[in-house]
């Protein structure tokens, strides 16, 4: 459909249909469920370092307000499309409503490499991006977050241009921003954190051994970086593969974790760290182990590779990384690789965003053993729910989960009524 036409759009509605039929919801709800509310694109002219003035498309995504505000992430990466936004959007609402959390899913974002802009021009396109936002959003409309290409800082500017134009500090409108001006401890980790103690979960009911096992995590930012020193430094996981945008790394023996995140802290990306043997990205996803953890884009899990993963666990650290027709062979190997669907594994960062958002709204400020253990509780509630129905209703990990969400949001908008 028009403004979304997009691959990844296509597959978030192809996995829609899928929940649809199996808990058979009214042909005449599902579009009203699928489609977004509403979505926003922009046109940012920025004044560049050499003089010249650059245009970047920017746009947001607000999949449902049926629940409460609208929150997500915000993408700044080189292709970003609407329909891909749109995609990211939906998954949101569902992730959101898994949780339980009263929100919508959004989405947004700049087509644009973060990496190849000075700080300046970054500051710039983001001031711009949220200052064309304003119309469209607030902390009781949508909410932003960070997501790929998008950090502390660029919260921190999206907060600030929104408080002058109010007049006012309106540390609510976005999470993710540094603790100094109202972010909540814990929250860059979140996501990782998350990601991890739902493999630990999924190790005891294994009977795995973490002290026996490998693993393997693609991209090596916010999410992959801090789930790997969390499996490596705490969990006791051997770590044996990691990879960027730059370069796929491969160790038998283990990689040293916190020397590979200084050497990224130093360089930017992994490209010249040397303790491991560079491999083909594509093969490391199919190399032997016992966790693998897509961390980085979408549909790197196809056809191609599905039946050749080696791993035991599956822990989606990335929003979309398998795709449909691959999860169809993933689900005959149910038995063999346990699957942690996006939409549970990677909640943590949305979840840790919802405690950020109240405790602005209330300018109360809990620790961050407090944030964590309160992480921890509803992770563990979202496992147990989605594992007991798919035993149940013998489906596969993904479906239950995405059929809680959609359940949950189709019964608030069955609640609500349609206004004439
Ligand atoms: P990030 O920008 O901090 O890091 C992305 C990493 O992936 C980088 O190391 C980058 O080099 C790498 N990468 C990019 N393309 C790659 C490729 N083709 N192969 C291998 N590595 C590649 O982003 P992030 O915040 O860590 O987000 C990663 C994923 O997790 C995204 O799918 C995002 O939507 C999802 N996610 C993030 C959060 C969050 O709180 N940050 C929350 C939920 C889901």
């Amino acid at each position: 459909m028009n403004i979304y036409n997009d691959d990844v759009f296509q597959m978030a509605c192809d996995q829609f249909q899928v929940i649809a039929d199996y808990i058979n919801i009214d042909k005449n709800d599902r579009d009203r469920l699928m489609f977004p509310k509403r979505a926003i694109a922009v046109t940012l002219p920025i004044h560049m370092d050499d003089g010249s003035t650059q245009t970047f498309q920017g746009y947001r995504v607000q999949h449902h307000l049926t629940l409460g505000p609208t929150k997500g992430g915000t993408r700044f990466t080189p292709n970003l499309s609407m329909g891909e936004t749109a995609a990211l959007a939906m998954w949101m609402s569902w992730k959101c409503a898994l949780a339980n959390l009263p929100y919508g899913g959004a989405k947004g974002g700049i087509a644009c490499d973060p990496t190849m802009l000075s700080r300046r021009e970054l500051e710039g396109v983001s001031r711009r991006y949220m200052q064309e936002m304003i119309p469209f959003v607030g902390p009781h409309t949508d909410i932003m977050g960070p997501d790929m290409g998008t950090n502390e800082q660029i919260m921190a500017w999206f907060m600030d241009t929104y408080s002058v134009y109010q007049g006012y500090a309106v540390s609510e409108i976005v999470t993710g921003k540094p603790v100094s001006i109202g972010g909540t401890e814990g929250r860059r980790e979140s996501t990782g954190r998350g990601v991890v103690y739902l493999i630990e979960r999924a190790m005891d009911m294994l009977k795995m051994d973490p002290e026996k096992c490998t693993a393997i995590i693609q991209g090596f930012g916010n999410v992959g970086s801090v789930a790997a020193l969390a499996m490596a430094l705490k969990v006791g996981v051997k770590v044996v593969g990691i990879s960027d945008a730059t370069v796929a790394l491969f160790n038998p023996e283990g990689i040293d974790i916190k020397a590979a995140d200084q050497h990224v802290a130093k360089k930017g990306n992994l490209r010249a760290f040397s303790e491991a043997d560079r491999v083909d990205p594509n093969e490391l996803l199919t190399m032997k182990c016992d966790i693998l953890v897509p961390s980085a884009v979408d549909r790197v899990i196809t056809v191609k590779n599905a039946d050749k993963l080696q791993c035991r666990i599956l822990a989606e650290g990335a929003n979309g990384p398998t795709t449909p027709e691959a999860d169809l062979l993933l689900n005959e190997r149910s038995k063999e690789v346990f699957v942690i669907p996006d939409i549970l594994c990677n909640a943590g960062g949305v979840i840790v965003s919802y405690f950020e958002w109240v405790q602005g709204l209330q300018s109360f400020l809990w620790t961050e053993s407090e944030v964590t253990d309160k992480l921890f509780r509803i992770l563990q509630h979202s496992f147990a729910q989605v594992i007991k129905r798919a035993k149940e209703h013998k489906v596969s990990h993904r479906t239950a989960a995405m059929a809680i969400g959609v359940e949950r949001v189709m019964k608030a908008k069955q609640a609500r009524g349609l206004f004439p």
